[in-house]
């Protein structure tokens, strides 16, 4: 059998009923079989391939919390620290019911290969909790941040491992952790990302991941001759990353027919009305429902459902697997020419290589929602040097290193003869530098 085969065989059999991490697993290592195979004696000696899929550590701990009638809760925290080849770890905090260790090293693992990409110095880790944000008041919010990071303060720092945001953690959330933080530890540092501008946040941090996924987007569509000009485009999804990739693209000439939660989805064949969405979920915090009385003639369904509406472009950006086989056939029938993930792993296996078997451009999560993390990387860097740059300059820095990661993952397919497919470009573009760290520092 061959080296990759056995480690999945291995990495499936030793994490049961952890079918998201197996399923990240396997898309990375069968798009490295020809990079591994050149060189398969050396990696299997030196267990290079267990060692990238076995976390560093993994840390599991008890959250009690207690709500506004006075009784206590108890959820589970966790933060897995996978991988500090090139840099500290670095990776969001989720809070959300379907959290689970197998999620939790799904997202680690992905970020190993995303935060390479960057072309920054951070490393890969994830973490979060299976607390249920919605319906909770301001103070259960943040009696469960303290909570949380009154025993996540022990494993973290501005130089080993910098948590940010993901799906349920915004810049309330970021602000209570850090407050707690900075209770316990007796210090002022940047071991947070996604802070709140008056606290050491960054300018662009908030709009980075979708804006990023658009920067991608249109450059991949630029080296074909295309523009988002007059596109037609589908978003799912009405959170952080979301919001900010309807704001792109409309300002790239788009129109941005749909969105969507976890309760239902909007059809507005005029275009989102971008000011009353981020008056719904940013300021109010309210359901999609809402969105009828600003504008009565868009339509609302229960349900999931944006994939059926045609497009030329769909930017996926609510959860993992939200995008199967069905919609990806779905999509394809309709004429999409191009999808990029704004989500992390938000197609499933088989819609990804459907897409990619129909020559649609596929932009894979680990590239083009990279902007995101580079841009808490550029935070840090702010943080250390005690600065503080403009809106212009971090924007512009995201431009261009979602411009870079573009070309990596095209040049990367393009070497190992699959020009086109950046499933396999940004797994192989992602790898070589983090297994070229891992060999120079030996084995550990
Ligand atoms: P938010 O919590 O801000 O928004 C998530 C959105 O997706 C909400 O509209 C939510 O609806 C919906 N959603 C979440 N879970 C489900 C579900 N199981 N079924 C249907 N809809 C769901 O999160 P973000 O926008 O930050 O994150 C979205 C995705 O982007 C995630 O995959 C995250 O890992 C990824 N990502 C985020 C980055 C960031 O910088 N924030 C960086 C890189 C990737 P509802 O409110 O009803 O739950």
């Amino acid at each position: 059998m061959s080296y990759v085969d056995e480690v999945i065989e291995r990495v499936i059999r030793e994490n049961p009923n952890e079918p998201e991490f197996h399923q990240a697993v396997k898309e990375v290592l069968l798009s490295l079989r020809p990079v591994i195979e050149a060189n398969e004696a050396q990696y299997r000696r030196d267990a290079l391939l267990e060692r990238l899929v076995n976390p560093e550590r993994q840390i599991k701990f008890r959250v009690p919390w207690i709500d506004d009638q006075g009784n206590a809760h108890v959820n589970t925290g966790y933060r897995v620290q996978f991988n500090s080849a090139i840099g500290p770890y670095k990776g969001g905090l989720r809070l959300h019911p379907s959290v689970n260790l197998g999620i939790i090293k799904f997202l680690g693992f992905e970020q190993i290969f995303k935060n390479s990409l960057t072309g920054l110095p951070i490393g890969g880790g994830k973490g979060g909790s299976d607390f249920d944000p919605k319906g909770k008041s301001d103070r259960e919010i943040m009696s469960f941040c303290q909570n949380f990071m009154s025993e996540l303060c022990k494993y973290i720092g501005a130089d080993t491992d910098v948590p940010a945001g993901d799906i349920g953690v915004g810049a309330r959330e970021i602000g209570y952790m850090f407050g707690e933080y900075k209770k316990i530890r007796g210090m002022f540092a940047g071991v947070l990302t996604g802070k709140g501008l008056p606290f050491g946040g960054s300018l662009a941090r908030t709009e980075a991941t979708g804006y990023g996924l658009l920067y991608i987007t249109e450059e991949a569509l630029k080296c074909r001759g295309q523009s988002l000009e007059g596109k037609t485009v589908v978003v799912s999804g009405a959170g952080n990353v979301a919001i900010y990739a309807i704001e792109k693209a409309q300002q790239l000439g788009a129109k941005v027919v749909t969105c969507s939660d976890s309760n239902g989805w909007i059809y507005d064949p005029n275009g989102i009305d971008l000011a009353a969405l981020k008056q719904i979920k940013e300021v109010k915090r309210q359901r999609l429902t809402e969105y009828l009385k600003y504008r009565p003639d868009a339509q609302y369904h229960e349900g999931r459902g944006v994939w059926q509406i045609p497009c030329d472009i769909a930017l996926p950006c609510a959860t993992q697997n939200e995008l199967g086989i069905e919609d990806a056939r779905q999509l394809v029938a309709n004429g999409v020419t191009a999808v990029a993930e704004g989500a992390n792993m938000p197609s499933t296996e088989e819609a990804a290589a459907y897409f990619r078997a129909e020559g649609v451009l596929f932009l894979p999560a680990k590239a083009a929602n990279a902007g995101g993390v580079a841009t808490s990387a550029l935070e840090m860097s702010q943080n250390s040097e005690r600065l503080h740059w403009t809106f212009e300059e971090v924007d512009q820095k995201l431009k261009s290193i979602m411009i870079d990661v573009y070309h990596n993952i095209d040049d990367a397919a393009k070497k190992y003869g699959v020009e086109g497919d950046y499933v396999v470009g940004a797994n192989i573009a992602g790898f070589e530098k983090v297994m070229a760290a891992m060999n120079a520092q030996g084995i550990v």
